[in-house]
């Protein structure tokens, strides 16, 4: 089952790729989260990689689609993926279909979750996320039981550096201008479903459950 998860940042893909991951006992590949590690570990792919992300634009093409070719060569992602944040352009998206192509896979549905602006700010702003297992976590709505540490692996929780207010404005333009357009991508080959992502984590995860067993 190779399962895309497509919306605006903020929408909730990391927490719903996390549920689904456990659910389907197959992994999530999130793009940010391989770049924030190259950053974290000081190689030149995060060096690169830093002054993108750090104005909420988008880190070329071709360097991306390389890390996600690597990843999808590995064992684990056999029985299937679960895919955060990538494709994020048209030509990721056709990229990615020769990938797939040339191993023999497919992708089988294509979840498109939708949140206002108002309420995507509203999350970002009060986002936190593990450092090491990156756990999203929410000052509000998912604090962690400890203040500052990871409930799940006990390491430190921090703010993104692009979570704050103006590099998400610009994220969310980003995202309308370059992603946007991958809905129409997909709806063409009618693996496209529609998530409504304003409702609480556990009705979404119902949502998104029922739409992957109907795929
Ligand atoms: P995310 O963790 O998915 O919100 O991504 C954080 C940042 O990483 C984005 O704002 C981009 O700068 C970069 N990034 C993540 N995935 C991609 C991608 N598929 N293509 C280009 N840049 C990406």
């Amino acid at each position: 089952m190779n399962i895309i998860l497509l919306g605006p940042p903020g929408s909730g893909k990391g927490t719903q790729a996390a549920k689904i991951s456990e659910m389907y006992d197959i992994p999530a590949i999130s793009t940010g989260d391989m770049l924030r590690e190259s950053i974290a570990a000081g190689t030149e792919l995060g060096r690169q990689a830093e002054s993108f992300m750090s104005i909420g634009e988008l880190v070329p093409d071709e360097v991306v689609i390389n890390i996600v070719r690597e990843r999808l060569k590995e064992k684990d992602c056999e029985k299937g993926v679960i895919l955060d944040g990538f494709p994020r352009s048209i030509h990721q998206a056709e990229e990615l279909d020769n990938i797939l192509e040339e191993m023999g896979k497919r992708i089988d549905v294509v979840l498109n979750i939708s949140v206002e602006d108002e309420e995507i700010i509203r999350r970002l702003s009060r986002r936190r996320v593990c450092s090491r297992c990156h756990n999203v976590y929410h000052l509000d709505f998912k604090p962690t039981e400890k203040q500052g540490v990871c409930d799940a692996c006990g390491a430190d929780v921090v703010q993104r550096a692009d979570d704050n207010e103006d590099t998400v404005k610009h994220r969310l333009e980003v995202y309308r201008k370059q992603s946007e357009p991958l809905i129409g991508y997909y709806l063409k080959r009618d693996v496209m479903k529609d998530v409504p992502g304003d409702e609480p984590i556990d009705k979404v995860m119902e949502t998104v459950s029922h739409l992957i067993e109907a795929s």
